[in-house]
């Protein structure tokens, strides 16, 4: 089962329904402490008790009763750690809690609007719901609640949604943030979960460009060019052989420690890309090649940047592994027997295909050649999971 929350703004809301939502919100918590109180006092009271308590309090009786179900969890929870824990209390500036059955949302003249019970008099007319401001992540999940149906052609429809089901309408809350006031709300559904345990996108790491992540599926990559690191880079390999020649160990050392901060930071915003583009592509793997690569690309490192090349490798792959795991995804071993020249279209294998950062095979694919090294990667099978060799990599 997935559940997305889904937060909307209130489009310009009036000052009149501003000023009832606030009052409607200090009733709710004042209803929540009072049953605190009760429950306190009468442990055993009964559900039908605790409503007629908090009756007088103006609110629509199912607010009540949320009002009640919300106190009472709250009661016990406290009651279990009552020795650590103070009795809690209820702030002014709550959360208005509705359960699924008593909100609806609704187009009107290209509004979306949700109707929500009110200290109004009267039925829920559509006079009385109120505007809510979307953009197309939020209109994509809006419009398969209000169909039952995902929008194919959508970006927000993930691979993984294949087979989705209806969706579940679930609880929701108003509330104000800042000074402004959202409407929220949940939405679950189930997937062909088949589907989603077998996908993998493929991270082929360089030193060009330090890692393209690519979809051989759908044709979807994202490239890591990394001109800013490029260039630290290409300094810090300067300084580095200098300090070598003269055997002036401490600044080798210092520099090392400053360029692996500057490593570890890019790695880590690099890695949290390739794992969003991982769920995007909804994919559940995330295929490396195996570290023994790295051995055979160090040939065409400066023998002096080997040692730290190497740890930026192993650096991303550590929080590649953490974060994708984080993001219920898990990071794959694959062989990294000529991913570089394999056509990711027909699988030929040709040297000669690649010409520096260009591929071309003669079945009539072309690409960049790092890019197809990763449709490549996506497409090997795994030989074991990152597990191990990240706890090796911990160094
Ligand atoms: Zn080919």
């Amino acid at each position: 089962m997935n559940t997305i929350t889904i937060k909307l703004p209130l489009y310009e809301p009036t000052n009149i329904k501003i000023e009832m939502y606030k009052k409607m919100r200090s009733n709710f918590s004042r209803a929540c402490n009072q049953v605190l109180a009760y429950k306190k006092e009468h442990p055993t009271v009964k559900a039908s008790e605790l409503d007629r308590h908090i009756h007088s309090i103006p609110l629509p009786s199912t607010l009540h009763q949320e009002a009640r179900k919300l106190a009472v969890s709250r009661f016990n929870d406290w009651k279990k750690n009552a020795k650590t824990k103070g009795f809690p209390l209820f702030r002014e500036k709550i959360s208005i809690l509705f359960n699924n059955q008593n909100w609806r949302l609704r187009f009107d003249k290209g509004h979306l609007n949700v109707g929500l019970p009110t200290l109004e008099d009267g039925n829920l007319t559509i006079e009385k719901y109120v505007p809510l401001q979307v953009n197309a992540y939020t209109l994509f999940w809006v419009n398969y609640l209000l169909t039952g149906k995902m929008d194919p052609q959508s970006k927000y429809c993930q691979s993984s949604f294949e087979g989705v089901s209806v969706p579940k309408k679930g609880n929701a809350q108003l509330f104000e943030k800042k000074g402004k006031w959202y409407f929220s709300f949940a939405i679950s559904f189930e997937t062909n979960a088949s589907s989603k345990t077998s996908k993998a996108i493929g991270v082929d790491r360089g030193l060009r460009l330090i890692a393209v992540a690519g979809d051989a599926e759908s044709g979807k990559y994202m490239t890591f060019n990394g001109r800013q690191i490029g260039h630290i880079r290409r300094t810090y390999s300067r300084l580095r052989r200098t300090f070598m020649k003269a055997k002036n160990m401490k600044a080798l050392k210092r520099l090392e420690d400053k360029e692996q901060r500057v490593i570890r930071y890019w790695n880590h915003v690099i890695s949290k890309k390739i794992v969003k583009f991982g769920i995007e592509c909804g994919a559940s793997i995330i295929n490396l090649e195996d570290l023994s690569n790295i051995r055979s690309m160090k040939k065409y490192w400066k023998r002096a940047d080997r040692n730290i090349n190497s740890w930026a490798f192993y650096d991303l792959e550590k929080k590649l592994t953490y974060k994708s795991r984080l993001a219920e995804l898990r990071v794959e071993k694959v062989s990294p027997f000529k991913t570089s020249q394999e056509c990711s279209k027909c699988g030929r294998i040709n040297k000669s295909n690649r010409r520096k950062a260009n591929y071309t095979c003669s079945c009539g694919y072309k690409d960049h050649a790092d890019v197809n090294a990763s449709f490549t990667i996506s497409k090997r099978s795994s030989i074991g999971s990152n597990d191990q060799t990240a706890a090796c990599a911990a160094v």
